[in-house]
């Protein structure tokens, strides 16, 4: 079949008209055809409103399965689950007509109190990208674009609209645009959403440097960059620096002042070009609405296996899990019923069906009878706590074990703010005391978008099973996991600080007077808790499981492409089992500053009672590069690398070494060069010593170089060429060496 030449559009004031919406949702039709797109949220359910409409997740929506918000869905560590739930919203956007879904959402978790941490993977650049790019691959297999937001350094929602993220360039490369590089240039979504804020003080909607040569001159991004819903304040700024579609649309008027734009000159008509021709691309890839019927009970299914695969167990003292099929149960805590399951704003989700935690533990129990119900705390404030508080201690003491449900409400926290702190509520606390002291064998189970504290509940409770937020079958998830039908895999996509002071950016967040210095550069997450040896509630990885697992060997071999690691695990228990081995590198002897130690690897390996299986995990050459700014460019610094197999950050079980090549740092040199940088020039250095030689005479040379040795020598390399002169009494004129330096930098 000859492919059809895309639609041509004859005017300026239809080019015009297409880098806007027609309305909330959809883009304008292509001339002559009646065919737009609808783009929608997303990430973890498909919004589609037909009805009123909004940006903030108030207006009611069609039902749609409520998949594990990233939060949950991270912990699964798992790309191939999260392609899965990828393909269904892309079966499930068909089905609505949904031409483009408003995810994946790809910021990076930089303090535990951003109010859309929720909504996002990871504190780490490689799991995000990783996940981030299954999500994408597994959508847009169905046909569906995906929308990778917020492009970038949206790491706060408070004064999002207006502030000015401060990222130097190292943590901007390294740290905050990581994870989309590797979705653009692995994953080639079709669009890529701007975010509402500044970055180092250009609307990123306006930043031609973000928007246009990196993402599209270095990454080659060949799809849409859409603006966040009421990012764009100048569509001429916008589409100069790169933007193609501004949303929502509906104002004609801002259409017909763009066009007049280029007829006054003030917009150079190529680039209106290139902004319409992207839309008519991106409406062209789409199907258009097939209205193609979507599996709701499959999906259900589906929602409940990631749910349980999203749930870590992060203590379980005394193996007080998993609970033993005939118990006694005290169920505590209003989550038991009425479940926290996904997070407020533009992401909310009208489930398909809820499934409640409560009804969900009579229905896998073999004594239904024998499982209480206590709500723990009151619905409303007005009403009396010590009397819910007395019957859940009554109910708990008087079974075998209490599972107590806590957590944040919607109100706690929710796209559009951030938290003050990182504490459970002081009455669920209280609660957590008194029950606990009536029953040893108490197990928390925990539903909350942000990172809690978690020192009191790992104190008083024996157990503790950590969900996030679970989307709709969070309920039957936690049922399977408590008894063990399901054996817990998932692991910690966030460390847990022991309080909010260690936090990376607890001084620079959320900033002031618009404007958010990111301070501790690319220490973020581990790396930063790591580098500075600081005591952790729980690491980043870590998580726990019904069986145990030995790490036997891990073996390293290097090719052009990277590392290839294979490690050997053997279950050492008497269950079936999940392992998340992951691997960690470290470049001990680093010119750079570098974290202790990062992620770059790491497989979710099944593994039966007893077996041993050789896993292998790929380390890519370009993942061991830092950003040099002095090149503007990705390095690999040759030398000794640690690489780390490790069930957590901060339980490395195997460690090898390994000599990598690197790459050659060609610097340009200057009058401000060192003698140290010139001498170490392959080309440089030579000419260097000749004319040296030269000038003094060769054996006055050789005795003066003899002479420098040891710290005579360190000291006269660290000076630079332009100071010479003063050191050499005038002898030394350093215009002389001029040449010798362009061609050292020409070669
Ligand atoms: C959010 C986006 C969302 C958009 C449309 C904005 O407020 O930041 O993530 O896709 O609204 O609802």
């Amino acid at each position: 079949m000859t492919p059809t030449p895309p639609v041509e559009i004859p005017t300026i004031t239809e080019k015009a008209a297409l880098t806007s919406g027609a309305s909330f949702w959809a883009t304008k039709s292509l001339p002559g055809s009646p065919r737009g797109i609808v783009l929608t949220d997303g990430p973890h359910g498909v919004r589609a409103q037909k009805g009123a409409h909004d940006h903030l997740g108030i207006a009611p929506s069609e039902p749609a399965t409520c998949f594990p918000p990233a939060a949950g869905l991270s912990q699964s560590w798992d790309p191939d689950l999260v392609e899965r739930i990828g393909a269904a919203l892309g079966r499930e956007a068909r089905h609505y007509g949904v031409g483009v879904l408003l995810g994946p959402g790809v910021n990076i978790k930089r303090d535990p109190r951003g109010g859309r941490n929720f909504e996002y993977f990871s504190e780490d650049p490689h799991l995000t990208g990783v996940l981030g790019s299954a999500w994408v691959d597994g959508i847009q297999g169905e046909g569906i674009g995906a929308s990778v937001k917020h492009f970038a350094a949206n790491n706060a929602e408070h004064d999002r609209m207006r502030s000015d993220s401060q990222v130097d360039t190292r943590a901007l490369r390294e740290i905050y645009l990581r994870g989309f590089e590797r979705i653009v240039t692995g994953s080639k979504p079709w669009t890529v959403m701007c975010a509402y804020n500044k970055l180092n003080g250009v609307y990123t909607s306006e930043n031609r440097w973000l928007l246009t040569d990196v993402l599209r001159g270095e990454w080659g991004f060949d799809g849409a960059v859409v603006s966040d819903w009421g990012a764009v304040r100048d569509r001429v700024a916008a589409v100069r620096a790169g933007l193609d579609l501004t949303m929502p649309g509906g104002d004609a008027q801002a259409d017909a002042a763009l066009a007049e734009a280029v007829a006054c000159g003030e917009l150079d008509p190529d680039a209106l070009e290139a902004a319409a021709g992207n839309v008519v691309r991106l409406i062209e890839r789409s199907e258009g609405a097939s209205g193609a019927a979507a599996d709701f009970d499959e999906h259900h299914a589906l929602a409940r296996e990631a749910a349980s695969r999203s749930i870590v167990l992060l203590q379980n003292r005394d193996e007080v899990l998993p609970l033993s099929p005939g118990a006694s149960i005290a169920v505590i805590g209003r989550f038991a019923q009425t479940p926290r399951y996904q997070g407020g704003g533009s992401s909310h989700v009208r489930a398909t069906r809820v499934e409640v935690p409560l009804d969900e533990l009579r229905a896998l129990s073999a004594a239904p009878g024998r499982v209480e119900y206590a709500e723990g705390w009151p619905a409303s404030r007005g009403d009396d706590e010590g009397r819910s508080l007395a019957d859940a201690v009554a109910v708990a003491r008087a079974a075998d074990v209490a599972v107590l449900f806590l957590g944040l409400d919607d109100a706690d926290e929710s796209e559009g703010f951030d938290r003050d702190d990182i504490e459970l509520p002081a009455r669920q606390l209280a609660l957590l005391r008194a029950v606990a002291a009536a029953q040893p064998r108490t197990v928390v189970v925990l539903s909350h978008g942000g990172v809690l504290r978690l020192a009191e509940v790992s104190e008083h409770a024996a157990g503790i099973l950590d969900g996030g937020l679970l989307g709709q079958a969070g309920g039957g998830a936690i049922a399977d996991v408590l008894f063990g039908a399901v054996n817990p895999s998932g692991r910690l996509s966030e460390t847990v600080p022991v309080r909010i002071q260690d936090a990376p950016s607890y001084l620079n967040f959320p900033g002031e007077n618009s404007r958010v210095l990111y301070g501790e550069s690319i220490y973020v997450g581990y790396r930063w808790y790591d580098a500075r040896e600081l005591e952790i509630g729980f690491p980043f990885g870590h998580g726990l499981s019904y069986t145990t697992f030995r790490y036997d060997t891990l073996a390293l071999e290097t090719d052009a492409e990277g590392i290839r690691a294979r490690v050997r695990i053997t279950n050492t228990g008497d269950r079936a089992g999940r392992e998340v081995v992951q691997l960690y590198v470290a470049a001990p002897e680093s010119a750079m500053r570098r974290a202790p130690r990062e992620l770059k690897g790491f497989r979710s390996v099944a593994v039966q009672a007893g077996e041993t299986v050789d896993t292998e995990i790929r380390i890519r050459r370009d993942d061991l590069a830092y950003w040099d700014e002095r090149i503007d460019g990705w390095q690999v610094e040759p030398g000794r690398y640690l690489v780390s197999a490790g069930a957590s950050s901060r339980d490395l079980r195997l460690t090898e070494v390994l000599v990598v090549d690197g790459d050659q740092l060609r610097l340009p040199l200057s009058m401000e060069s060192t003698l140290g940088e010139v001498m170490s020039h392959p080309l440089a250095g030579p000419l260097f010593a000749a004319a040296m030689g030269q000038g003094r005479g060769d054996e006055q040379a050789d005795d003066t170089s003899d002479a420098l040795g040891g710290d005579t020598a360190r000291m006269a390399a660290a000076i630079p060429l332009d100071r010479l002169r003063g050191f050499s009494g005038g002898s030394f004129d350093p215009a002389s060496i001029a040449p010798l330096l362009e061609r050292a930098n020409g070669a």
